[in-house]
């Protein structure tokens, strides 16, 4: 493998093709089902897909097949399979649906509205996760330029994954036993501490959302004749919440929330805390003077990779700030957005949230706790590193950074990791990506930071030269 010639190959399909496509495909507002339940009609999904799929049928991939997948109802799958020399096979995976708009966005900034400033591709959807499915291929056709023997690879884009990939089992189970048995999966839809290495993710939490509902009066009365008689909606909530949260730490109270974080895990998170140091709270965009739940940045990574938390999301039933009467409100419900640790059973979770919320209303108000379906996804904790990918991966991040990797779990949920490591429990998983600090996936101002990702491109075709090796011998 000749290093020079593999930066300037990943180097150059970027310049000339990848940025130009990224670029268009952030004008497509694309939203995932979740946020688009006119996604068919609406018929940015097929220009997204299309866009990728076209640009994957121009790539130096002799034999490769590139198929819209298709399934009644459901949203397309991207799929590209390129024939190798060497028995086994590799599976990528990314995915193209996008998180909705938010608001925040400065000045010049838009979510659909591409802009390329310092180095950095802004816009909704090209590091969440659009990007994944153009490293993939260009990460094998850089290997397959210098002629470096590969097994079989399929790259696997879903169009459902901001959804909690509920249209991905299905697709699985059309394409049966097409995708094999994958001894590697590389997946470009993760996390990054920083731009100056390889960040490799270890685990990943699970999800829960739901709706929590309470239901006092049946219509807004004169708050000066009513407070006082009738309980507010918004105490009732506030009780509510706090069995399940304590309000003043943070840490959620139901035993069936909390797990044991493995010891391997607890040393990474303390490594990653002492590369990061106080950038683990640093990368937020706090306002001036305040600060994080803890000063001990080991504490915050564990915080946000292995123990549960709770954030308030949405609200129906409280009118805008500007618009608001002197109203007792008759009800209110809010979107409930739980993070589970890694080895949380999400379906015990669900259970035991809605029980603590639904048991004995106050006031006998009326209050309902509803989960979207398929919307408790477990996390997943991976398996050991076999010793060559994780001497494979330090050497990539070394060659490509100077320096070395780090693994540490990520906050987030990719659902299909969960799918991928029960199916393939002997499988090793290389989980990785572009999202480091101020990228704000999901937020305003995402960006993708070019060069880390043009980087990342070139470690991606080290560590699967290296599988490579494996496989021959
Ligand atoms: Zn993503």
């Amino acid at each position: 493998m000749d290093l020079e010639q593999l930066k300037s190959f990943v180097g150059r399909v970027w310049d000339e093709s990848i940025i130009e496509r990224l670029t268009a495909y952030v004008r497509i507002p694309n939203k995932s089902p979740l946020f688009d339940p006119q996604w068919e009609r609406n018929g940015h999904m097929e220009k997204a897909v299309q866009l990728m799929a076209e640009w994957c049928r121009a790539q130096p991939l002799p034999g490769a097949r590139i198929e819209v997948r298709r399934l009644p109802g459901k949203t397309p799958l991207l799929w590209v399979e390129v024939p190798g020399e060497l028995p086994g096979c590799v599976l990528l995976y990314g995915h193209l649906d996008k998180q909705p708009e938010f608001t925040g966005w400065l000045p010049g900034l838009g979510p659909w509205e591409p802009v390329i400033r310092d180095g950095r591709l802004y816009g909704r959807g090209a590091a969440d996760d659009g990007y994944a499915v153009f490293s993939s291929l260009t990460a094998l056709a850089a290997l397959k330029a210098q002629k470096i023997r590969l097994p079989r690879c399929v790259v696997l884009i879903e169009a459902c994954e901001e959804s909690g990939s509920v249209d991905l089992p299905a697709h699985l189970a059309a394409l049966g036993d097409a995708i094999g048995e994958p001894s590697l999966v590389v997946c470009l839809d993760a996390e990054s501490g920083d731009y100056e290495r390889v960040w490799c993710t270890t685990s990943l939490r699970g999800n829960l959302v739901g709706t929590l509902r309470v239901r006092v009066l049946t219509e807004g009365v004169h708050s000066g004749m009513a407070t006082g008689i009738a309980p507010t909606p918004f105490r009732i909530l506030e009780q509510l919440l706090a069995r399940i949260e304590n309000p003043i730490t943070g840490d959620l109270l139901l035993d069936e929330l909390h797990v044991n974080m493995p010891r391997d895990r607890r040393v990474q998170a303390s490594v990653a805390a002492q590369v990061l140091g106080s950038e683990v709270a640093g990368r937020l965009p706090w306002v001036s003077g305040v600060h994080a739940v803890s000063n001990d940045p080991t504490e915050l990574i564990i915080n946000s990779t292995w123990r549960a938390t709770l954030a308030v999301t949405g609200a129906d039933g409280l009118p805008p700030v500007g618009s608001a009467g002197n109203v007792l409100l008759p009800e209110l419900a809010v979107k409930l957005s739980l993070r589970l640790p890694p080895t949380c059973d999400a379906a015990r979770a669900a259970q035991a949230v809605r029980e603590a919320l639904e048991r004995e209303p106050p006031y006998g108000a009326q209050v309902s706790f509803e989960s979207e379906p398929g919307s408790a996804t477990g996390g997943w904790n991976a398996p050991a590193f076999a010793p060559w990918l994780e001497e494979s991966i330090s050497r990539a991040s070394h060659a490509i950074y100077s320096q070395g990797a780090v693994h540490f779990g990520c906050g987030g949920t990719i659902p299909f990791m969960g799918m991928l490591g029960e199916r393939f429990p002997q499988t090793q998983f290389f989980i990785t990506g572009v999202l480091g600090p101020h990228a704000n996936a999901h937020g305003p101002n995402e960006f993708l930071h070019i060069e880390y990702a043009k980087k990342l491109t070139a470690c991606v075709s080290l560590v699967l030269a290296d599988h490579a090796k494996t496989l021959s011998g």
